[in-house]
């Protein structure tokens, strides 16, 4: 995949409360005018940074707001001319996944990526001249290699992976939603979220544990020869990346299939070369984002970590992990 296609984006929340009563250390700093991270050991204040370059960093103070102008708005531009988009967030549970895709009302700089994004389609569409839009919305859930729609009726059922031959990987009887406006997006995300949660409960499982994968389609009709196009937004909330030894759940067995030959499509390097830690080998999730990663395709990974000395472990593992994305 060329460097183009894909751009890999780090940003660093500020120490929580419990970090700060721990007395923690910041091990991180950014110097964001040239896009670097340097990353020292812990009490190991001689010793050389560990340093890693990316196609933007973000630290404590930066917002939202911010990362979506400079990485998010080319991308979803794209959408709206009929290309696939996909944003995923990475990290180390606690670090600010959700922070940044779902966000915060207050203050507005920290909307999340979502909402802006959703912002952003319904302004462009309003001020289109001579073209019909048509919005579908969809919300499905992977945890264990089970799918499931966060929009159907029943949260439980099972879903299964099928391939068309022209359309690529998709999920068989996934709810599609027609959505008119922001308000019909925000109810329908709104929507899957308490399901996801509930789901959870329900199945007894941390959601924490599982990916989704929140997509947008959007066809375009245009007045004469123009014809149709589509375009696609996946909004992508990984699971965290933390070795799941720590949240006591583990993935069943070996029957992960060896992703080597798709790793370059997704852009998502599953194999941490340095230990045997796996954070994404989830073969269903691999298919179905490659099927959405074709040629046409923007992919942003916003990896999120935290400055503290006690997360340096994780910190360093997304950092790698984000490097070979590039
Ligand atoms: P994750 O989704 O990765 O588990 P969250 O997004 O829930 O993590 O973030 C954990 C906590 O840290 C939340 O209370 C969130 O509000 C806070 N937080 C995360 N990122 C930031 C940030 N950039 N600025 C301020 N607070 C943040």
């Amino acid at each position: 995949m060329s460097a183009e296609a894909v751009k890999v984006i780090v940003r660093c929340r500020p120490m929580n409360e419990r970090e700060n009563k721990l007395n923690c250390e910041a091990v991180l700093s950014m110097a964001t005018d040239i896009g670097q991270v340097q990353l020292r050991k812990p009490k190991a204040k001689d010793s050389p940074f560990k340093l890693f370059t990316f196609d933007g960093v973000f630290y404590t103070q930066d917002t939202t707001e911010q990362i979506y102008e400079d990485i998010c708005f080319p991308l979803v531009e794209g959408v709206l001319n009929g290309y696939n988009g996909t944003v995923f967030a990475y990290g180390q549970t606690g670090c600010g996944k959700s922070y940044t895709m779902m966000g915060v009302d207050d203050p507005p700089a920290n909307r999340g990526i979502i909402p802006q994004a959703f912002d952003h389609i319904f302004d462009h569409v309003a001020v289109s001249v001579g073209t019909r839009y048509l919005l579908t919305a969809s919300y499905l859930e992977i945890y264990n290699e089970e799918v499931r729609d966060l929009l159907g009726r029943d949260v439980k059922k099972r879903l299964e992976l099928h391939e068309h031959p022209e359309k690529g990987v998709y999920v068989q009887d996934l709810s599609s939603h027609k959505v008119h406006n922001v308000g019909d997006l925000g109810r329908v995300m709104e929507l899957g979220s308490k399901n996801r949660s509930v789901g959870a409960t329900l199945m007894n499982v941390d959601s924490s544990r599982s990916h989704s994968i929140f997509t947008i389609d959007i066809e375009m009709v245009g007045e004469g020869a123009s014809g149709l196009r589509v375009g696609r937004l996946n909004l992508v909330d990984l699971a965290g990346s933390e070795r799941q030894s720590k949240t006591g759940f583990e993935f069943s067995g070996n029957s992960y299939p060896s992703f080597s030959s798709s790793l370059s499509l997704t852009g998502l390097p599953l194999v941490d070369g340095r230990s045997t830690h796996i954070p994404y080998r989830d073969s269903k999730l691999t298919r179905l984002l490659q099927s959405s990663l074709g040629g046409n395709t923007k992919t942003i990974m916003v990896a999120c970590i935290s400055p503290a000395d006690n997360n340096y472990d994780e910190t360093l593992s997304t950092l790698r992990y984000a490097n070979r994305a590039k």
